[in-house]
């Protein structure tokens, strides 16, 4: 246990004042006048370096790299195969394996563990006054089919070793403390939506990757999908949330900054968009005969490119999949179907980009006689804000560390989107190099790594002192 100022813990040596050593100095000098250069030489040392001394031994705590780094090849090795990828899917022998360790890990942190009636791994860690909600922080350990080893790893891995420290160093919050790895976040953020209540009936009977339901899966991993609610926590519960990730974009990495602070996970939505053309002879209908839906659809997809653009800000608008029909060679299309996806951070914004779209489309149909409609597809997903306190306890954090940072949004989903429901949220995001994700290439150095533990470290303290309230 070290002495504890604020919430700076560090060493210190007690200084003698000045005078005293002066006084000290003056007395020997009278008894001892041959040996007063050398004693005068010893004094001057000593009252020179010790304050020196004090203060280099002055030093935040920090995450261990090391320790973080053989904790991620550690985990690598559940679900790793020959391609150097790892294949952790929600609910496989691999996912089994790699909870495990994370339990033993939690437990070695000095944490009380538990499995939440969803299959979340919680690690508990109780604080000074019973009567305060708990701060929660982590991220999930599953990947995609053929993955790598830090999107969500890194989250958890970090979020244990801030118990850790915290747990070697004697250091008691006042706020208990819940570690927590997400059930299955690559097949829907069904941990986190189950914490927030909304993990549906008809989500439960999706097949997964492992060859299991979400039903299934919860029951193997020592979930109860049908005690859901034992897993539901109420707006209000918990005094905040932070997950930190690897960024899985190059922002950071390129501009060579040290840690992201999340404005927030961007909203999407998608669109059916088809265009109706006429099929017909393609070697006896003059060109300018045509009601060609494939040309209206390239036209489409290139002023979809450049209205979102064009415009101010950071939305992106996307056209990822097409199909025309009746499909061949010596056929003009009559009907394509394309797919419009657009994000961003404002919901407004959003609109705003798809009302362009929408009128520059109805010119572009007009003019080639090809009428153009877009059916909404119900799987939007709101932009879901940090809270606004939260960032600025972040950035603090990384910049009483000597890190450099800067606000970015998520374009990518996290567990953090679901607990902004319920919760004050923020994420920490560091470095992914060239930001590969979802890929064996997939790499974040262990000083990155240490440097968001330390940032999560610092801002979970700072909110245990009330920078929040
Ligand atoms: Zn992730």
């Amino acid at each position: 246990m070290l002495p504890i100022l604020g919430r700076s813990v560090y060493f210190s040596f007690p200084v003698p004042p000045f005078s005293a050593i002066v006084t000290a100095a003056t007395l020997v000098e009278r008894r001892f006048r041959d040996k007063i250069m050398l004693l005068r030489t010893i004094l001057c040392i000593t009252v020179l370096t010790w304050p020196l001394l004090a203060l280099a031994q002055t030093s935040e705590i920090s995450a261990d790299p090391d320790r973080m780094e053989q904790r991620i090849k550690a985990l690598s090795a559940f679900g790793a195969n020959d391609s150097g990828a790892t294949t952790r899917v929600a609910f496989s022998e691999a996912d089994l394996a790699g909870r495990k360790y994370i339990m033993e890990l939690m437990r070695e942190a000095g944490l009380t563990v538990r499995v939440d009636t969803a299959g979340n791994i919680i690690g508990r860690r109780e604080g000074s006054d019973e009567s305060l909600p708990p701060i929660m922080f982590g991220s999930h350990i599953d990947s995609v089919p053929g993955g790598g080893n830090y999107d969500g790893n890194v989250g958890v891995i970090g979020a244990i070793e801030v118990a850790q420290l915290l747990h070697e160093r004697g250091i008691e919050t006042r706020h208990p403390l819940e570690i927590v790895s997400f059930t299955d976040e690559e097949g829907g953020l069904t941990g986190s939506r189950a914490m927030i209540g909304e993990l549906t009936d008809r989500a439960l009977e999706v097949t997964t990757h492992s060859g299991l339901t979400i039903r299934e899966g919860i029951f193997a991993v020592g979930g109860d999908p049908n005690r859901l609610e034992l897993a539901v926590r109420e707006p209000g519960s918990i005094a905040a949330f932070i997950e930190l990730h690897i960024e899985q974009g190059g922002i950071l990495d390129e501009e060579k900054i040290n840690i992201g602070v999340v404005e927030g996970i961007v909203g999407i939505r998608w669109w059916d968009v088809t265009i109706d053309g006429f099929a017909n002879h393609a070697g006896t209908t003059p060109m300018n005969k045509r009601r060609d839906a494939m040309v209206t659809a390239a036209e489409l997809t290139l002023a979809i490119n450049r209205i979102a653009t064009d415009l101010p800000g950071r939305q992106v608008a996307t056209v990822g999949k097409i199909r025309a029909l009746p499909g061949a060679p010596n056929v003009i299309p009559g009907e394509v179907v394309l797919s419009l996806e657009i994000r961003d951070l404002d919901a407004r914004k959003m609109q705003q980009v798809f009302d362009l779209i929408k009128a520059e489309a109805a010119r572009i149909g007009d003019a080639r006689f090809t009428p153009i409609r877009f059916a909404e597809i119900d799987v939007a997903s709101p932009p879901a804000p940090t809270d606004q306190q939260m960032r600025r306890v972040i950035g603090a954090a990384a910049d009483d560390l000597g890190l450099s940072y800067r606000l970015m949004p998520s374009g990518a989903g996290h567990d953090a989107q679901d607990m902004t429901h319920i919760a004050p949220t923020g994420m920490i995001f560091v470095p992914s190099v060239k930001g590969i994700s979802h890929s064996p290439k997939e790499f974040t150095s262990a000083v990155d790594m240490a440097n968001g533990a330390s940032v999560l470290l610092k801002t979970v303290l700072a909110i245990d002192d009330g920078a929040l309230e």
